[in-house]
């Protein structure tokens, strides 16, 4: 009997949670991009590449949800994992919701 109780109870929370999770990831979305998307993988990228990106200050997640990779004058969309590619990163990944400190306004 308090077993059932629980269960209903634990369903109720999980009625409510569900749809608010999905609402956040509806919002996060909104943006176009994905948050938790990582392209520039540093297991995967060479030093030279990783230091390129290091020197120019490269955050797979921009600080400003204004300037981010995906409307940057140097990004070309890319595969279909959602990755897109930097001109200034001889065309190594990047994420479309990143940025750097060469982050340039399309004309
Ligand atoms: S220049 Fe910087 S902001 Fe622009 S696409 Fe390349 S990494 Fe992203």
């Amino acid at each position: 009997m308090i077993d059932n109780k629980l269960s209903r109870r634990a369903l109720l929370i999980r009625a409510v949670q569900l749809p608010a999770m999905g609402a956040t990831l509806m919002a996060i979305n909104a943006f176009g991009e994905k948050a938790d998307l990582l392209c520039a993988d540093p297991d995967v990228l060479s030093e030279s590449e990783m230091g390129l990106r290091r020197s120019l200050g490269y955050l797979e997640v921009s600080d400003d949800p204004d300037k981010t990779c995906s409307v940057c004058a140097f990004f070309r969309p890319g595969s279909e994992d959602g990755c897109g590619r930097c001109q200034l990163f001889q065309g190594g990944p990047v994420s479309p919701g990143g940025r750097c400190a060469s982050w340039s306004e399309i004309s």
